[in-house]
């Protein structure tokens, strides 16, 4: 999703992401990598708080205690050998992976720096501290994994597959397309197919996020993932396991960290310089600066505190886990993302793209009047009907459901095509059909009459001969209002609408919603075109995301920053082409995307924002003498805390 990239190179990267998604089959959630080597065998057997625990009431006994001579720095030494083996492991471990300049590196280097200036509680303290923001780390990473793993459970056991000798249990993955199985009351049906036998209720909270119970029966298409409510189904598997929807989501969320934010990155980016120059701050300060000057002690404390200032707060100021944490957040409300990175878009989105039909709308047309030219009302909607006969388009299953039952003398019908954005050309019979908007017949030398009434009207024509139009309508979605004000108040300034209807019907609606910019007639290409302009229009920082269904406007969401598809339980086609999936219709989950990912985004910025800048007082403070060793310590330690807590807020 970098910005930099021209926009066809940058399709190219949303393919490659498409493709490496289909490809990863493993689980790679927060996978750390088994490590070897007895010590490090030996320290996983015993809880990562006990050292730092003993370590810290030693300290205090030492205190206590009157120790004279050379017991004081044994003790000390014992002190810091409890506490700093752990950290010492680690830092070899991260040294191995080729991450030379790690904070427990740092942490080591301050803290027996100090232990040699006989700062010896200063010393054994830090790597205390350390090992308690560690913790603290680590529980964040546990929370929001556990999330993760919640859509884990989404994933069948088995399933009740059907053979000659009755209800066999086997795995999911050893059902085949077109064997059929039995999903019993309670259960979580296994895998995609269709019912050919039982009626029910399934529940699609697990994918949805939201409890909607849905009546099925014979003939209809069910998802995996979902549960079978009231009772016993025969379902026609259609696809193997590996497609299926639930194992497809799996992997979605599972792999959204393979891609992090830019953020992160850059993050990283300063990461990389910023520890290398505290390092080489700390040795001007502790050897050149007293070679000239003398007080080697004085500047070698003050090298120790720039060393405490150069490690940076929790993992690079938590950023991965806030992300995590927002994917996995959005996840639990049925909203599925294929990166870290469409989050971040989305964060930044100063305009956004809305298609109008089945977005906006509820994309279920009614036919409201019919204007027929020398034939009647009934013949007119047949011959439409049938032209219709095997378009999935909205307004085509509308014209077929007022049609009724069609003279089955005109059911032969050939040569289909449909033109996307204007309507069908086909032949009945003999006869060349056109059924579309004006554009359509218009095109073909068709002179159309203009409708006496706004609406959409879609125009007939039969052998060149004009026969009358149709109005159809379709109804806004019930919240589309407050789904917009709420993407308006979480920062995205610009709200476009386009769609393929005619002005008369589309000026109303933009202005009743307040949209701040309309495009209307436009076909599948006018939209990519006006997508690609506004993408040549952004600001520097912005970005630009596109809601759709993903179902005929996929080529337009893949040109915008981010693609968000409403309605994706089911479509192949958007599950593909989005980069965002909102499973169900519920158009109030956009304005709530947009402000989880801000939220997400802020809560990185403001962690690495005062992460950095405290590092850097410190380094400071600490280089002019002003600063302690201790004091550094436990400002350093408060503000991992502060951004671990900020972190927390994402929920
Ligand atoms: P939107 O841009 O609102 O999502 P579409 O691009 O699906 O709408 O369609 C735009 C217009 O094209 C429709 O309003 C209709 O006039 C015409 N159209 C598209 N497909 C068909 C069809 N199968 N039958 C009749 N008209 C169609
Ligand atoms: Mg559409």
């Amino acid at each position: 999703m970098a910005k930099h990239l021209a926009p066809s190179s940058k399709h190219e990267l949303k393919k490659e992401k498409n493709r490496k998604l289909e490809r990863s089959e493993k689980i790679t959630a927060g996978e750390d990598r088994p490590v070897r080597g007895l010590p490090y065998r030996f320290m996983e057997r015993i809880p990562a708080w006990l050292p730092a625990a003993l370590a810290f009431v030693l300290l205090v006994v030492i205190g206590i205690l009157p120790l004279k001579g050379w017991l004081v720095p044994a003790a000390y030494v014992l002190v810091f050998i409890l506490a700093g083996t752990g950290v010492s492991l680690e830092a070899v471990k991260k040294i191995r992976e080729r991450d030379f300049f790690n904070n427990e590196l740092m942490t080591l280097l301050a803290s027996v720096l100090l232990l040699i200036l006989r700062h010896y509680f200063e010393a054994d303290l830090l790597p205390i501290l350390f090992t308690v923001c560690k913790l603290a780390e680590d529980y964040l990473k546990r929370l929001s994994r556990k999330d993760l793993e919640s859509i884990l459970d989404i994933l069948p056991e088995s399933a009740g597959l059907i053979t000659e000798d009755g209800i066999e249990r086997v795995k999911p993955e050893d059902v085949k397309p077109g064997d059929v199985i039995l999903v019993a009351a309670g259960e979580r049906i296994p895998l995609d197919g269709v019912v050919v036998d039982g009626i029910t209720t399934i529940d699609t909270a697990a994918i949805s996020g939201q409890r909607s119970p849905w009546a099925v029966n014979k003939g209809y298409r069910v998802y995996s993932g979902c549960v079978n409510l009231t009772s016993d189904i025969r379902v026609r598997v259609t696809r193997p396991f590996e497609h299926s929807t639930a194992k497809r989501l799996v992997k979605l969320a599972e792999n959204a960290v393979q891609f992090p934010s830019e953020q992160e990155h850059y993050a990283a980016r300063i990461n990389a310089v910023y520890v290398p120059a505290m390092l080489v701050l700390a040795l001007i300060v502790g050897v050149l600066v007293p070679a000239f000057k003398g007080e080697w002690a004085v500047y070698a404390v003050r090298a120790a505190v720039v060393l405490i200032a150069a490690r940076t707060v929790a993992d690079v100021y938590c950023m991965p886990v806030a992300y995590r944490k927002g994917i996995a957040l959005a996840a639990k409300m049925g909203v599925f993302s294929k990166g870290e990175d469409c989050l971040e878009a989305i964060a930044r989105a100063e305009t956004m793209i809305f298609d109008k039909t089945g977005t906006i709308t509820e994309g279920r047309y009614t036919v409201t009047d019919v204007y027929p030219v020398k034939m009647s009302e009934h013949q007119l909607l047949s011959i439409a009907a049938t032209a219709e006969s095997f378009s999935r388009h909205p307004i085509a299953i509308a014209l077929r459901e007022a049609a009724g039952e069609v003279d089955s003398r005109l059911l032969k019908v050939i040569k289909i095509k449909e033109i996307p954005g204007r309507g069908v050309s086909t032949f009945i019979g003999e006869r060349q059909v056109y059924v579309g908007n004006a554009a359509l017949l218009t095109e073909h030398g068709i002179q159309c009459s203009v409708p006496e009434k706004p609406g959409s009207a879609i125009h007939v024509a039969v052998d060149g001969r004009y026969c009358g139009y149709i109005l159809v309508a379709d109804k806004v979605r019930r919240r589309a209002f407050d789904a917009l004000e709420g993407v308006r108040v979480n920062g995205v300034e610009k709200l476009v609408l386009l769609t393929g209807d005619v002005p008369s019907v589309a000026r109303p609606l933009a202005s009743r919603l307040n949209f701040d910019m309309l495009r209307a007639e436009l076909r599948p290409e006018d939209k990519k075109r006006a997508v690609e302009y506004l993408m040549g229009n952004k600001s520097e920082r912005g970005t630009i995301a596109f809601v759709g269904d993903g179902e005929n406007d996929g080529g337009v969401m893949t040109k915008a920053d981010v693609g968000i598809a409403m309605g994706a339980l089911g479509s192949d086609a958007a599950m593909a082409a989005a980069d965002v999936l909102i499973m169900d219709r519920d158009i109030m989950k956009v304005p709530r995307m947009v402000s989880i990912s801000g939220l997400v985004h802020s809560v990185s910025w403001q962690n690495f924002l005062a992460g950095m800048i405290v590092d850097l007082l410190i380094a400071v403070f600490g280089m002019l003498g002003v600063f302690s060793p201790l004091a550094a310590e436990l400002v350093s330690f408060l503000i991992v805390l502060a951004v671990l807590g900020n972190t927390l807020r994402i929920r």
